[in-house]
């Protein structure tokens, strides 16, 4: 399939989009506008994620690599566990790095590692606000011709999720930047926008706005939707917790397919830009605000471009609401209560959320996505909970390896200096 730029340049085959990461032109990938897609879906996560992928791929240099793809990445489950008959929880924290991140940057290296030449170097270059960095450098650990440099705020992610970052090493390197998540991403997008740099380190992007992350994380929701059907449920709804909104489109993707899948709505924590501009149509981006969702501490939504692309009234599409750092205290504190499970923060926001949208009458099925591993969040949530948490066997792994990060300065003539 050819996808074209949210700013109108040129349509480019999707690998070229995957292999570029951004539009030339500072836009977004987008594909056309898809048929719905009328099945078989399979029965399992990889059958269905190779289903929902393959119109995209269609007449594409990688389409006959597409099932290899999937094979390599969909490793690990996607399962749904229901609290009752109409609330639950999405489980995506069961890959290498606890969050669901690792599903797009697997997909994603499975893509590039045959997209770039063979004897050719490439850096991927990356800025995390806590969970990205991780699962992008565990995706492309130890491959040859590959090398990755992520850019992480110092102080600003979690300890667990700082000792993973830097728990890796061999063709990892591991920077922590005095500044903010913006801070970083800034930088990253100022080393691709030189074009000699991206010339001699064979750069290549792997953050969220990247096709070729963005697409494979409709599968879960195409698994969880179709699941929920078979259960009887009907059209299920979704609250997905957001920061840059690549996750929630995938799902806005997904019921474009045709899925079974009724209200998608946006959780974020203080960073609010989203859910205003929903309200009052103002795009408003701000400074990040730290919060106890870090990896959700987003505030300039880079994929709300493809959402006004797609939609001529997002608010139509979408909805969304905003909690606190009490609020996501609270409801860590209520669902262990209530639920007899532990959340980490984000997906506390999903809960948040939707206890709102049941207290306003909102009814029928509706799933959270959980969107990481509680354990990667020890510090906020075991005194909230009284107990520790089990780290689940890969954390665990890295969190066993001696980390090393390497500090820098949030300017463009130190991150050059340490890409050598
Ligand atoms: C990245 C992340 C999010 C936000 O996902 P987006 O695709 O940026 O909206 C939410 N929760 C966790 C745990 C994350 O790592």
């Amino acid at each position: 399939m050819m996808v074209q730029s949210t700013r109108g340049g040129e349509a480019v085959p999707l690998s070229v989009a995957i292999a570029r990461g951004q539009a030339t032109d500072g836009g977004l990938y987008m594909p056309p506008r898809l048929p719905p897609q009328p099945g078989p879906w399979g029965d399992d996560l990889p059958a269905r994620a190779a289903a929902a992928l393959r119109p995209y791929f269609a007449g594409d240099a990688l389409a006959l690599q597409l099932d290899d793809c999937v094979r390599e990445s969909f490793t690990f489950p996607a399962p749904t566990t229901w609290f009752d008959d109409d609330t639950g929880l999405l489980e995506l924290f069961h890959g290498p790095t606890a969050a669901f991140k690792d599903f797009g940057a697997r997909f994603l290296a499975a893509c590039l590692v045959r997209l770039v030449p063979r004897g050719k170097q490439a850096t991927v270059l990356v800025a995390t606000s806590g969970d990205t960095g991780a699962a992008v450098a565990a995706a492309f650990w130890r491959r040859p011709g590959f090398r990755v440099v992520v850019l992480y705020p110092d102080g600003r992610v979690s300890p667990r999720q700082a000792h993973q970052l830097g728990a890796f090493g061999d063709n990892v390197t591991t920077l922590r930047v005095a500044g903010t998540f913006d801070d970083c991403q800034r930088l990253v997008k100022a080393a691709f926008a030189d074009h000699a740099l991206t010339g001699k380190h064979g750069l290549v992007s792997a953050n969220s706005i990247s096709l070729g992350r963005l697409l494979p994380q409709m599968a879960y929701y195409v698994h969880a939707a179709l699941d929920a059907r078979a259960a009887g449920k009907g059209a299920v709804h979704f609250v997905v917790p957001t920061g840059n909104l690549g996750n929630g489109f995938a799902c806005l993707l997904a019921r474009e397919a045709g899925l079974p899948i009724g209200r998608i709505v946006l959780a974020t924590n203080g960073n609010r830009v989203l859910p205003d501009f929903l309200r009052t149509g103002r795009y408003e981006p701000k400074a990040s605000l730290a919060t106890l969702a870090n990896a959700m501490d987003v505030g300039a939504p880079s994929n709300l471009e493809r959402l006004r692309d797609r939609c001529a009234d997002p608010a139509s599409a979408v909805t969304a609401d905003w909690v606190d750092d009490d609020t996501i205290r609270r409801t860590i504190t209520a669902t262990l209560r209530d639920r007899g499970t532990v959340v980490c923060p984000h997906t506390a926001c999903g809960l948040a959320v939707l206890e709102r949208l049941r207290a306003r009458g909102e009814t029928g099925p509706c799933l959270v996505a959980a969107t990481a591993h509680p354990a990667k969040f020890d510090t906020v949530v075991e005194p909230l909970v009284g107990r520790s948490v089990p780290v689940p066997p890969a954390l665990a792994a890295l969190l066993a390896r001696p980390a090393r990060a390497e500090p820098m300065a949030a300017t463009l003539a130190d991150l050059v200096a340490r890409l050598g």
